[in-house]
């Protein structure tokens, strides 16, 4: 037993010699010590030797145990340390070559520019509403007053999903919802941001551009109110120096309506190309909400008037950082975004 014993040991440490790999010396070490390895197969068989000599080669044995269970180890390190610098030489960076910059992203011009039109009237009191972008036919167009025969519910002018369903052509459906879950209550004060969707294409117009609405309903609401808050708001955007005039227009959903312009932010009112000579831009259509559209969304117009105004993002962002061409703004080119 002795013998087999030492010779054991022998054979584990020239096996020793040759292994290389982690994966060898884990065969290795189950071939001898593991549960039905060599020397634990041998140690059972120790119960067989007569008890005179059974102290000895027990003693033996289990030196010899512990002496290869340490050079198994010892050769564990080993290669691990040796793992460990071929992967380090192999992974090695090079801690003298410049860093890789971080790209920082930033809110898109159009997004800018909703953010701080709804920051002027949010402090202004105005709360944001949002409704729909598929929208009922009754919203678009019925409940604002709308006729049949009006040339932007025709089917070539507005992408229909159905007879009765649309992508929504202005952000003024959510006047009427707002109306409808906020009557009899008063005041009502919202703006409402959103995209909007029109058969257009070129390049001041987009299938898909962006509108901002405003709607004012309380008692004594008159036209001066509108005039007051929209000059406030075309100050802040514009600048102090900003003039303002109203021109009659028509909505159906407002009597009266009235364009509102600015002074040219390019010439200042001078005369040039891109105000046509006339010194002056227009920038929104508002005007007092038509009695009809307060009986449809559920309120009296014998009790309350209201103002409302609308505008298109897109064109007061061109105006503000004097950029010909709207399809600019949905390319998404670096080159452009990175300018804002
Ligand atoms: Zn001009």
């Amino acid at each position: 037993m002795i013998n087999e014993l030492k010779e054991i040991k022998m054979r584990a440490e020239e096996r020793l010699k040759e292994i290389t790999s982690l994966d060898e010396l884990n065969e290795l070490k189950v071939k001898i010590l593991g549960r039905k390895g060599e020397i634990t197969l041998l140690l059972k068989k120790l119960k067989d030797i007569p008890p005179a000599e059974r102290a000895e080669v027990g003693k033996m044995a289990n030196e010899i145990k512990s002496a290869l269970e340490s050079r198994l180890e010892e050769k564990e390190k080993e290669l691990r340390q040796k793992e460990l610098e071929l992967r380090l030489s192999r992974e090695a960076v090079d801690i003298t070559l410049p860093g890789l910059p971080l790209i920082k992203g930033r809110k898109h011009p159009l997004t800018q520019v909703m953010d701080e039109i709804r920051t002027i009237f949010t402090g202004m009191g105005f709360t944001v509403a949002e409704g729909p972008e598929v929208e009922k036919d009754y919203y678009n167009f019925e409940a604002l007053n709308i006729p049949k025969d009006h040339p932007a519910r025709d089917m070539q002018d507005s992408f229909y999903i159905t007879e009765e369903i649309l992508l929504r052509t202005h952000t003024s459906p959510v006047q009427v919802r707002t109306m409808e879950k906020m009557a009899p209550q008063i005041p009502v004060k919202i703006i409402v941001p959103g995209r909007v969707y029109r058969r257009d294409d070129d390049a001041t117009h987009s299938p898909m551009f962006h509108q901002i609405e405003g709607l004012v309903i309380d008692e004594r609401i008159t036209f001066a109110h509108l005039k007051g808050t929209l000059m406030l708001f075309a100050k802040k955007v514009f600048g102090e120096g900003v003039r303002v005039r109203y021109r009659p227009s028509f909505f159906p959903f407002t009597e009266p309506s009235a364009e509102m312009d600015i002074s040219c932010v390019i010439c200042g009112g001078e005369g040039c190309r891109v105000c046509s000579y006339t010194g002056w831009l227009e920038i929104l259509g508002a005007g007092m909400v038509h009695p009809r559209v307060l009986e449809y969304g559920g309120y009296d117009p014998e009790k309350v008037t209201g103002f409302a105004f609308g505008m298109g993002v897109e064109r007061i962002a061109m105006l503000k950082y004097g950029i010909n061409d709207l399809r600019l703004f949905f390319e998404n080119d670096k080159r452009f975004l990175t300018q804002f």
